[in-house]
């Protein structure tokens, strides 16, 4: 069989239980996993009685650390950078300027910005992304972003977003943008019958997602839970995010963000939520027992003034913690590095300087992400681990006279990826996509996202 041998690596960051960082290291990687860690890894092997040529790749002066994992964003929403009315709105505010655009999409403008922002984000080294598809306007399905992940090559977790509560009922979509509960309920079972893949090294899986607390009901909040159960697969909504959201919590429901997600099923291993930037002492202490993962913003939180999540607590509590760039219309980049470095900004400014190194900033880029979504196959650098590995060469101006290359990784830059490997394939090589034309892609892209102005 052939294999990938990717040689003298400068340092490898292998997140492994004792976070070691090999020196002057190689990795063969065979049929999408990781056979192989050493020095001075041959070439060539012999197959049976057959000579089998292997692919070779030079590190030489490279850090390679696991790739990168994004726990949050709405793809679709690379469309909608930027724009003029959302650039400095609130929350509430901000969703009330973009729904009206948002509602003009179709299936095309779907899949096309999900190519776009998965390609950003292969670039700056993420090899996994989930997405949180929570509209369906004229026609639109998960499918045209699975088909997106497909055309790019990460690993991709789409969640079978909702939305059923609109403004004629208190909530605060428009009403044409929201949908049926049933049918929510009818879509998510097909989607993931037709698309989820529970087994190790799955490029797809999916999981289901109603937008909010305040845009589905209490009833379809339960519902999808018990759905989620019943398949096999996780949850993930958007939980805590700022002072208005647990304002709406208060008085809707009489009660803390934390308690109603608890109320209706809404923590356990399976379950993930979007920034918590609000979340007390009582909250924490409720997804460290019950083993609820977090998606850290930094970037959305900042744009959006949401404030900053309380992340030293929420680690020093064992809760289990990801990052994501979220939606790009709330952030407006989708660059891992640059939301790692933007994390261990937040917590410092919080904190005080030794509040998160950079290698805890970039644990929780990778490992953190993976147990997050619930993958153990993915996440570090070990034997029989998924090959999902990018390869940074900081031979570059901004790392330049940098005594750590590792932690130049989150210190300097914003740097892009040289070589990411997803499941053993190269999906991005010298700084560039593999198999997609970059150009066309963004031309189809903004000619659709200019298409959307009324
Ligand atoms: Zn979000």
């Amino acid at each position: 069989m052939p294999t990938t041998i990717i040689k003298d690596a400068s340092i490898v960051v292998t997140m492994d239980n004792a976070r070691r960082e090999l020196k002057k290291t190689d990795i063969r990687i065979a049929d999408g996993v990781i056979v192989e860690i050493g020095t001075n890894l041959i070439g060539d092997q012999l197959v049976g009685d057959q000579l089998v040529g292997d692919t070779l790749v030079d590190a030489t002066g490279c850090v390679v650390t696991p790739g990168l994992v994004n726990t949050h964003h709405h793809l679709f929403q690379t469309m909608t950078r930027a724009v003029p009315g959302g650039q400095d709105a609130l929350l509430f505010g901000w969703l009330q300027t973009l729904y009206p655009i948002w509602s003009r999409m179709g299936p095309e403008h779907m899949f096309v910005s999900a190519q776009v922002g998965l390609a950003e984000l292969a670039l700056s080294g993420c090899s996994m992304s989930s997405d949180h598809l929570y509209l369906y306007p004229n026609g639109s399905k998960l499918d045209d972003t699975i088909e997106a992940a497909k055309s790019i090559g990460l690993r991709f977790h789409a969640t079978r977003g909702s939305m059923s509560i609109g403004e004629s009922d208190g909530g605060l979509p428009p009403d044409h943008l929201v949908e049926n509960e049933a049918q929510i309920l009818e879509d998510s079972i097909r989607v993931i019958d037709t698309f989820h893949d529970p087994n190790e090294g799955a490029m797809v899986r999916v999981g289901l997602a109603p937008c909010s607390p305040f845009s589905v009901s209490r009833d379809l909040m339960r519902n999808s839970a018990l759905l989620a159960r019943d398949k096999g697969v996780m949850l993930h909504t958007h939980l805590a995010e700022n002072d208005e959201d647990i304002a709406y919590s208060l008085e809707k429901f009489g009660c803390r963000p934390g308690q109603y997600a608890q109320d209706l099923g809404w923590v356990g291993e399976d379950v993930w939520h979007a920034h918590c930037v609000k979340l007390d002492t009582t909250e924490i202490d409720l997804f460290s027992r019950t083993g609820t993962g977090v998606a850290h913003c930094p970037c959305s939180n900042c744009r959006l003034g949401s404030g900053i999540a309380p992340v030293r607590q929420m680690r020093d509590a064992g809760v289990k913690v990801g990052l994501g760039v979220d939606g790009s219309a709330s952030n407006d980049a989708g660059h891992m590095l640059s939301e790692a470095r933007q994390a261990l900004l937040l917590q410092r400014v919080q904190n005080g300087a030794d509040a998160m190194s950079a290698r805890e900033t970039l644990e929780i880029a990778t490992l953190g992400g993976a147990k997050v979504l619930g993958r153990h196959d993915c996440g570090s650098i070990e034997i029989g681990k998924r090959a999902d590995i990018a390869i940074w060469d900081l031979n570059n101006i901004a790392a330049a006279g940098n005594w750590d290359p590792v932690a130049a990784l989150v210190l300097t830059g914003p740097h892009n990826v040289r070589v990411l490997f997803v499941e053993g394939r190269a999906i991005v090589q010298d700084g560039h996509l593999v198999g997609n034309d970059m150009g066309q892609m963004i031309e189809r892209h903004n000619r659709l996202a200019h298409g959307l102005a009324e």
